[in-house]
């Protein structure tokens, strides 16, 4: 039992390196996987002939064979069997407690969610391996078949103690160390929005470059970045763009600044905004929509954006402003070759077509290619928690191969 910190997990081993390629650029041949990682083929040989051994890989030889009866060629290709093994990926923050079983493809075989009570908070780790035990137990596949656990955290892991490093008090039992002990499994834990970007570098490999940036806007904003296949791990203050400060002048952030993004584009900030407004203007048409403050919701907001109400169309387009300033300033800087975004608010598509809008506006002195791989995402509520399932695979079993 161990967890895994992501710590020198660059360090890979030649059987680790070839499945990593095989799992981003599957079907791929043996001449491809020699030729694209500069080794000999009969080192490639030796690995996939052990690889194909243990069942972890599929000779597709037989099905490239039919495809190519025509030109009597044989071609001998290599993908990953997706039943070979398990993950499990579990999320846990304030709202939600996510747990979800996933093949080697991403697919997903069992799945449990639970808005948390304030003991299961406070247990989390008692929470987590429970949840963990139900969640195995539940999809009738064998514990030795689950590669470990990855779990997708509201803050960042030290490794060290194995604790949370978070500016919450809520989180202070959890700790990954213990939890690897308790469950008898491999641990690997990381931050939410970077296990996010997993999810996409591994689930989403056919259309997930080496080099992109993720970034998630909800109560948060936060932005994960891979550089040629590898995570951007840097420090604690890594990635958190919504502390990078939009207007000097602008109101108060919970860090001490003034006018961090996040008091513009976050839906805490917003709804915060919002719910103040509801008393200070009794014409807005959000008094029509929800009888107090408290009862309003994203979508109540979303709903007096679309009818056009006056406070709730400046705050959004102010938000929409700049959240744009900002994807495209860490376009600029980071050039990557995609840019994600995530985000439930921005599911809306008037809002949708206006960030895209606003965003590409900044962008116009730059070749029109740039501009084009900013890709707002279908929000997923488990994006988190696969991606936990994705961190689990890669680093406890691809970086892990002898
Ligand atoms: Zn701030």
């Amino acid at each position: 039992m161990y967890i895994e910190t992501g710590e020198g997990f660059d360090r890979f081993t030649t059987s680790s390196r070839i499945l990593r390629y095989i799992f981003r650029n599957q079907p791929v041949s043996r001449s491809e996987i020699a030729k694209q990682l500069g080794l000999s083929p009969a080192m490639v040989t030796t690995v996939i002939s052990s690889l194909i051994e243990d069942n972890i890989i599929n000779d597709l030889e037989k099905t490239a064979e039919n495809d190519c009866k025509t030109s009597g060629r044989k071609r001998s290709l290599l993908g990953i069997r997706a039943e070979a093994r398990y993950s499990a990926g579990v999320e846990v923050g304030m709202g939600h407690f996510r747990f979800c079983l996933t093949d080697l493809s991403g697919a997903i075989l069992e799945q449990i969610s639970y808005v948390p009570n304030h003991q299961q908070i406070y247990n989390v780790n008692t929470a987590i391996e429970q949840g963990v035990q139900k969640l195995i137990n539940d999809s009738g596949v064998p514990k030795e078949q689950v590669i470990g656990v990855g779990i997708a955290l509201p803050g960042h892991l030290d490794p060290q103690d194995g604790h949370m490093v978070t500016l919450s008090s809520n989180w202070t039992n959890f700790n990954a160390h213990a939890l690897a002990e308790s469950l008898c499994m491999k641990v690997a834990a990381e931050n939410n929005v970077r296990s996010m970007a997993y999810q996409k570098y591994l689930f989403n490999y056919k259309t997930c470059p080496e080099n992109f940036v993720f970034i998630h806007v909800g109560v948060g904003i936060f932005c994960a970045s891979f550089t040629s296949g590898q995570l951007a791990q840097g420090s604690y203050i890594s990635g958190e763009i919504g502390h990078t400060i939009s207007n000097p002048e602008g109101p108060r952030c919970e860090c001490g600044k003034n006018g961090c993004l996040q008091t513009y584009a976050s839906e805490s900030w917003i709804m915060q905004k919002i719910r103040i407004l509801y008393d200070a203007a009794p014409h807005s048409l959000l008094h029509g929509l929800a009888s107090c403050a408290d009862d309003i919701t994203l979508d109540t907001v979303l709903t007096a954006y679309s009818l056009g109400d006056e406070t709730v169309t400046r705050i959004l387009q102010e938000a929409v402003r700049y959240l744009g300033i900002a994807i495209a300033n860490i376009s600029i800087i980071m050039n990557p070759q995609k840019l994600y975004l995530h985000s439930c608010m921005f599911q809306h598509r008037l809002l949708r077509d206006e960030l895209q809008r606003y965003t590409e506006s900044q962008l116009t002195f730059l070749d029109k290619h740039c501009t084009e791989e900013i890709n707002i995402l279908d929000y997923d509520s488990s994006r988190a928690a696969t991606g936990a399932a994705a961190l689990a695979i890669d680093r406890l079993f691809i970086c892990r191969q002898p």
